[in-house]
Order: structure tokens, then C-alpha cells, then sequence
């Protein structure tokens, strides 16, 4: 039953292993297009800043000269519209600036920005257009300086974004590429710039690379451990089952010399005049039951998994099978003061069931109610017929069983820890035998039990 628990179990656990490295495989996929997304935008943003300082250079070349120093310039007010008075607009001469709705317009955000569209509206107006080869130019440069490489174009768009002119090594209609917003030249919205680059990934592989391999180094060692782990268990398992095999067979075999001595020694006592050496015998014979009783516990519950257990079910009294159980016992424990008690409000229980396995069921919760006490304790066994079942309690006022440990001792191999190492009897095996005989016959097994008081084991059988 463990090595196929131990199987699902860790069957489960490389599922979880494949799916959680899928998952970090995913995640640092999402990381890394997110990181690019920000590295692009980035890289945009460099290249805006670049072709602003670039327009405003190159517009400066164009012109050879400043509007503050241009006396058929009219004069400049820096004031608010709102501000002034009504005889300071009446001297006012030319044009006023609205900045906020420039700066909607996408113009210019700020005085100086709006004076270089103005420059612009000028030197169009002259018919001195913008020279793309001397941006494009200056664009390289600017970029040189912050050592950012990228295969670009410049475009220049008319009012209605349809291309006018292009600059540049990239191909215009390339486009998986960065694109800067629209830079408009002039305040009339006439003519717009526009740059397209091939934002190169050999920077950004550059960071990313060593945290990448990182990352896979390490998901490739856990892998690693992870086969490892799978290929060691496999073989253990291979090994645990072989051994296991092998103790199930001796166990097996062990059982028929067993019974046999049983049976010699149940003829022999006949044939002993002396009382006690017929004693001797009975008690020699209630051991070796014990130990049958044992082997079989253990073999069936090897076998639940893979093997379902057939039941040889007849007609039985339940009242002769627990006569049969407490004889054994009482023969078994007859160095150990004690009382076993039957009640029952009927002198026979008829039940179809297996009578050799709800014998050995009796002997177990017989043979703990004796094993899990002091002397002198007493053992009731109360047979009582209830709607469509039949119950038969054990009731001992033994050391009783902690809350704690009431559900567990129904597991195989599971031993309540106790203080001396002398209380601790058997394999562990009698309970988890007992319940799977009580579920194979369609009833249960339950406990009530309280430390120091006693414990009682109730089995239900249903009336078919
Ligand atoms: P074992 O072969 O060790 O007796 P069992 O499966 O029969 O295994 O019992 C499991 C554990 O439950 C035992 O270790 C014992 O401590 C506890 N136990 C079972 N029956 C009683 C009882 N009547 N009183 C106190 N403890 C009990």
C-alpha cells in the first residue's frame, strides 16, 4: 500500500516539478518581453530627446540668426493675456500665443519651444524648407554622442500624414521598429518629422544574457536534481518491492509449519495424562495462534493493494465465533490475570460472514484490550442488534488511547508512542487488518477511548 502511495505521490510531485519549471520558463518569458517593452520605449524616448535637439540644430543652420536679435522683429511679451490691461492690448502689435492650446496641438509645450515653430512658419514661408540630409546628419551625431546605434529613417509627412520625403538607411515601410511621436514643424501643422528606427537588441541581450543564464542554469540544476531523485526512487522502489516480495514469501511459508505444530500440538494434549503438561501445550498452542493470526494480518495487509481480498462468507453465529476468539486468548494469556465478559440479550447471532476472518477480528481487539493493560483488567464484550445492523463492542478498562492518536491507529504500521519501551507490543498491523475486514464485509470499526480509563472498540455489521 505505501509503494503505490509513495508511486501517486511521487507522480504528483514531478507533475508538480514540470509544471512549476513550465511555469518559471513562462514567467521569465513575460519578464523579458516586459523588460523589452520598457527597453523600446526607452530607446524611443532617447531617440525623441535626440531629434528634438536635432530640429531645433538644424533649424539654427538653416536661419543664421535669432529672432531676439532681428530688429523687423516685433517686440516679445512674456504675459498672460488675462493680465493686462486693456490699454497695454490696444499697444499690443502682431500676433498673441495661445501656449495652452499649443500645447495641445502637440506645438510646443513651453516659450522657447513655440519660438522655434514661429522660426519654422518663418523661414517656410520664405520657402526655406526644412533640409532633411542636414537633420538626418545632425540626428546621427546626436546619437553617436549617446552612444546609441540604430539603423533609422527620418520621414517627413504633409498636413494630411501622407509621406512627403525620407531620410535614412531603413526601409520606409519596415515595421517591426521603433516609431518617435510626430514632431510638427511650425505652428501651421503643415510639415511633420517623423523617426522610425531599428532599435538594436545586442545592448539589451547584453543586461539580459547573464541573469538569463543564470536563471536557466539554475532551472536545469533543479531539473537535474529532479531526474536524479526520479531515477533513485525508481530504483529503490524496484528493490523495495523485490524484498518485499521475499518477506511475503518466507512469511507465507511460514504459516503452514505453523499450523501444522498447532494441529500436532491440539492431538498430543489429548494424548497427555498430566494435567499440566496438557497446559503447557494449550498455552504453547495459543502463542503459535497468535503468531498465525500474525502472519495473516500482515500478508493481507500487504496484499490490499493489488490483490482484493475473497471472503468465504456462510451463515455464522456470531456468539460461537467470539467463544472460539476468547478461548484462544484466554489460553494465550493465561500468565496474565484478567476477565473477559460476555453480554448479549440473545444466545445466538446469525450473520453471513467469513468466520475465519471475524474470528481473527475478535482475537485482535481481544488480544489489545489484554496486551494494552494492566492485570487484572477486565474486557466486556457487548454483542447488541440494532435496526439493520449488529454491533459488537470490546470494552476494556485498559490504558485507553489519546484523542490524538485515535484515527491513526487504524493506519498500518502505526504504533501509539508510549513512555515504556516494554508497552510497546506487535507490528502495528492488527488494527489496519481489522478495519479492512470490518469495510470488506460492509460495516466499520470506530473507537472511543480515553487515556488512563479504557478504551472501546465498536464493529458494525450490517443485516444483509
Ligand atoms: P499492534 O500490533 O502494535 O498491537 P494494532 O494495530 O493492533 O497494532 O494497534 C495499534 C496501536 O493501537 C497499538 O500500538 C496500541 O498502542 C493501540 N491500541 C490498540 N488497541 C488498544 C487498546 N485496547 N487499548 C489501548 N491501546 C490500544
Amino acid at each position: 500500500m505505501y509503494l503505490i502511495l509513495i508511486t501517486c505521490d511521487m507522480k504528483k510531485v514531478i507533475y508538480i516539478a514540470i509544471v512549476s519549471v513550465i511555469a518559471i520558463f513562462c514567467l521569465q518569458g513575460l519578464w523579458i518581453t516586459n523588460m523589452y517593452r520598457a527597453y523600446v520605449a526607452q530607446s524611443v524616448g532617447t531617440m525623441q530627446r535626440a531629434m528634438s535637439t536635432s530640429i531645433g540644430k538644424e533649424i539654427a543652420f538653416r536661419r543664421h540668426g535669432s529672432p531676439y536679435k532681428d530688429s523687423k522683429h516685433p517686440k516679445i511679451v512674456h504675459k498672460a493675456v488675462g493680465d493686462m490691461t486693456l490699454e497695454e492690448r490696444s499697444q499690443l502689435k502682431g500676433d498673441t500665443l495661445d501656449l495652452d492650446l499649443l500645447t495641445q496641438k502637440n506645438i510646443g509645450s513651453n516659450l522657447s519651444e513655440v519660438l522655434v515653430q514661429l522660426m519654422q512658419d518663418e523661414l517656410i514661408k520664405e520657402g526655406k524648407y526644412i533640409l532633411l540630409p542636414k537633420l538626418d546628419s545632425i540626428f546621427s551625431q546626436e546619437l553617436k554622442k549617446i552612444d546609441v546605434v540604430a539603423n533609422h529613417c527620418i520621414l517627413l509627412y504633409n498636413k494630411d500624414t501622407t509621406i512627403m520625403n525620407s531620410i535614412g538607411t531603413l526601409p520606409v515601410s519596415e515595421k517591426q521598429v521603433g516609431t518617435t511621436r510626430l514632431f510638427p514643424i511650425g505652428t501651421k501643422g503643415l510639415q511633420f518629422i517623423q523617426v522610425k528606427a531599428d532599435i538594436s537588441l545586442s545592448p539589451f541581450l547584453r543586461d539580459m544574457l547573464f541573469i538569463l543564464m543564470e536563471s536557466i542554469l539554475l532551472v536545469l540544476i533543479i531539473l537535474g536534481c529532479v531526474v536524479y531523485l526520479v531515477i533513485m526512487i525508481r530504483r529503490k522502489d524496484k528493490l523495495f518491492k523485490q524484498r518485499e516480495a521475499s518477506v511475503n514469501g518466507t512469511v507465507h511459508d511460514l504459516k503452514s509449519p505453523l499450523n501444522n505444530v498447532i494441529t500436532l500440538m491440539s492431538y498430543l494434549k489429548k494424548k497427555l495424562p498430566e494435567e499440566s503438561l496438557q497446559k503447557l501445550l494449550e498455552d504453547t498452542a495459543g502463542q503459535a495462534k497468535g503468531l498465525v493470526n500474525d502472519i495473516e494480518a500482515l500478508l493481507v495487509t500487504a496484499r490490499r493493494d493489488r490483490q482484493r481480498i475473497s471472503l468465504q462468507k456462510t451463515e455464522t453465529d456470531l456468539l460461537q465465533l467470539i467463544g472460539h476468539a476468547r478461548e484462544s486468548i484466554a489460553a494465550q494469556y493465561r500468565g496474565k490475570p484478567h476477565q473477559i465478559i460476555l453480554e448479549s440479550e440473545w444466545k445466538e447471532v446469525k450473520l453471513t460472514l467469513d468466520s475465519l476472518y471475524i474470528t481473527n477480528v475478535i482475537r485482535n481487539l481481544l488480544e489489545n484490550a489484554l496486551k494494552y493493560s494492566d492485570d487484572g483488567v477486565k474486557v466486556i464484550i457487548k454483542v447488541r442488534k440494532k435496526h439493520r445492523e449488529v454491533t459488537l463492542a470490546v470494552e476494556d478498562d485498559g490504558w485507553g488511547i489519546e484523542k490524538k492518536y485515535q484515527k491513526k491507529i487504524f493506519t498500518q504500521f502505526f504504533q501509539v508512542p508510549r513512555e515504556q519501551v516494554a508497552h510497546q507490543h506487535g507490528y502495528g498491523v492488527g488494527l489496519a487488518y481489522t478495519k479492512y475486514i470490518m469495510e470488506a464485509h460492509g460495516g466499520s470499526i470506530s473507537v472511543d477511548s480515553e487515556p488512563g480509563k479504557g478504551s472501546v472498540f465498536i464493529c458494525r455489521f450490517p443485516i444483509e
